[in-house]
């Protein structure tokens, strides 16, 4: 199913010198949210692809309550509620580690972590042999910031998917592999095509 994540498309446009990407760059690189209906306009675009018909995942998105009231929506006039709602749990100096170790690649979207993951030559990906390059918002302000916003905005999200039954907390603590397999846990049985 399609991966869909809003700050990855923020990026794209950022990086493409679109019309949105304009108006968002400062945002998004001092790690403040861009405004609810820009990003609604994003997703319900998104949303109105045909190759969301079996289904997709939101990453990052809603963040506020006016945007889950935006997704609902959208997905009411479908007629498409959502199956669950997943939130990692994790603390914030973990996050300030992982997110200023990583690294990523321009050229294929390839992730590394300084720490955890480093790649083979410094600085290099593995895959394509592109420069690896660090996100503006990954500096540690504006993580700060973002872990601000989230307190601020994002967190009140938890006891509205919780009312609504659809909320999933996950434990983010170790690696990869570990929290996948919570992910499937509480996710059921996922059948593949
Ligand atoms: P992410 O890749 O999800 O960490 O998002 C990176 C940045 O993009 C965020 O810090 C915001 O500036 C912006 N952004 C992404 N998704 C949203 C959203 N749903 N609402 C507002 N801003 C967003």
């Amino acid at each position: 199913m399609p991966h869909i994540s809003t700050g990855e498309m923020l990026r794209e446009a950022i990086a493409a010198g679109s019309p949105l990407g304009r108006k968002v760059k400062s945002i998004v690189e001092a790690g403040t949210l861009v405004p609810d209906e820009m990003i609604g306009e994003v997703v319900a675009e998104r949303l109105s692809r045909d190759d969301v018909r079996m289904g997709f995942l939101l990453d990052g998105f809603p963040r506020t309550l006016r945007q889950a009231e935006i997704l609902e929506a959208v997905l009411g006039a479908r007629n498409e509620p959502l199956t669950a709602v997943l939130e990692l749990e994790i603390g914030e100096e973990e996050i300030v580690r992982r997110l200023s170790g990583r690294r990523t690649c321009p050229a294929c979207g390839a992730t590394f972590h300084t720490a955890f993951s480093p790649p083979r030559a410094e600085g290099v990906c593995d895959a394509c042999g592109g420069r690896l390059a660090q996100r503006e918002d990954d500096r540690e302000s504006s993580v700060r910031t973002r872990l601000a916003e989230y307190a601020a905005k994002t967190a009140p999200l938890s006891a509205h998917y919780r009312e609504l039954g659809l909320l999933r907390r996950v434990d983010g603590a170790g690696g990869v592999a570990d929290v996948t397999e919570r992910i499937f846990g509480v996710l059921g049985t996922v059948e593949t095509a």
